[in-house]
């Protein structure tokens, strides 16, 4: 393989319709669904036709956007450069409420990404989607899954039924770094609980703006109950988080965390130093202006140059044309972003160029 200069932290293949499932589903499951008629198990937080659902020059005539392989080939593979990618597929299973339906669809959806896609490129990854409703039940489809070292990530939506801190997870965090897996927390949620802390949003716009707030407190759930210091070999990339709150972030976590920490002795160093070792963050979308000296100072006040990772998030309308990077950037910080810093957050991608 050539050296690799571009590889793409999140893309989206859909799942057209439950029936693509069926096949790599027990006979229970696939007459549970075909004879209760379960289908339609997108799982966007938006409707279909909004514009952030997908771009309007990747919006199929038929079918879910991302649905194609052959489209995402032209459109982002080849549009992009792109060496190597890494599927993130959204559907159902990670946000059903029964346990073991949300396992079966999820163990279903690893085998058809398997078969259906990285089968077909070998420019493709992917990640490993878990039913964090059942912790036990997703660290099991990690170990399933784990020996294909195609799967470089383990994947899970950003809201959950409690905070990821919590010790109900470590199961999946175990699991995970014992495999050399970055635990992925993509935008979304299972909606167990209201998305802002008081209470349900009117609009869309609410929502979408207000799940920078759902991964500041599950970061920080994260470091103070000490999952940083139990696996610390663990990574965890914030996927569509945005990036631009992270330095205030920081600021208040270090500040509080110098007054308070007699409270948690187990964090024994800042959240900082912490968060610029083991977390990553997407770049797409990108919630800054286009200013490219706006960009400059907020990773001068991260502190860091290797917590970004490049991304497209195609079919998702993130950006115009192929300006999936704003301009004017730091060529040293471009590259970066695009090979350095995601070979050296999963460690299986290093296996792809070895
Ligand atoms: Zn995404």
């Amino acid at each position: 393989m050539a050296p690799v200069a571009t590889i793409d932290c999140d893309i989206h293949p859909a799942v057209p319709n439950i029936a693509a499932l069926l096949p790599y589903m027990s006979g229970f499951w696939r007459d549970s669904f075909v004879e209760r008629g379960i289908d339609g198990l997108e799982m966007q937080s938006y409707p279909p036709g909004a514009p952030i659902t997908a771009r309007p020059d990747w919006r199929p005539a038929k079918g879910p956007a991302g649905g194609s392989l052959e489209a995402m080939q032209v459109q982002a593979l080849d549009r992009f450069g792109l060496d190597l990618a890494i599927c993130n597929t959204l559907y159902g299973g990670q946000v059903a409420v029964s346990e073991t339906m949300g396992a079966a669809i999820c163990s279903a959806v690893n085998d058809w990404i398997a078969e259906q896609w990285l089968d077909r490129d070998p420019r493709l990854r992917a990640s490993i989607v878990v039913p964090a409703q059942a912790p036990l039940l997703a660290a099991e489809e990690i170990e399933r899954k784990a020996a294909d070292r195609r799967f470089v990530q383990v994947l899970m939506p950003v809201a959950c039924e409690m905070m990821l801190g919590r010790s109900y997870y470590w199961p999946i965090y175990e699991a995970a770094s014992r495999h050399g897996l970055p635990i992925g927390l993509h935008a979304g949620s299972m909606y167990r609980h209201t998305p802002t802390s008081t209470g349900w949003p009117s609009h869309f716009l609410h929502d979408y703006v207000a799940h920078s707030q759902t991964f500041e407190d599950q970061l920080l759930s994260l470091v103070t109950n000490g999952v940083f210091v139990k696996f610390p070999d663990l990574r965890v990339v914030l996927i569509e988080s945005g990036v631009t709150w992270l330095p205030g972030f920081l600021w208040r976590a270090f500040k509080t965390w110098r007054a308070v920490r007699p409270e948690a002795p187990w964090v024994r160093e800042s959240p900082v130093e912490t968060i610029r070792r083991q977390v990553r963050l997407t770049a797409q979308p990108l919630d800054a202006p286009d200013d490219p000296r706006v960009l400059d100072r907020i990773i001068d006040q991260i502190g860091s140059d290797e917590m970004l990772l490049f991304a497209t998030d195609y079919p998702h309308w993130q950006f115009e044309g192929d300006a999936a990077l704003p301009p004017g950037l730091d060529p040293v910080l471009i590259a970066r972003m695009r090979r350095d810093n995601p070979l050296a957050t999963y460690p299986r991608l290093q296996e792809a160029i070895a």
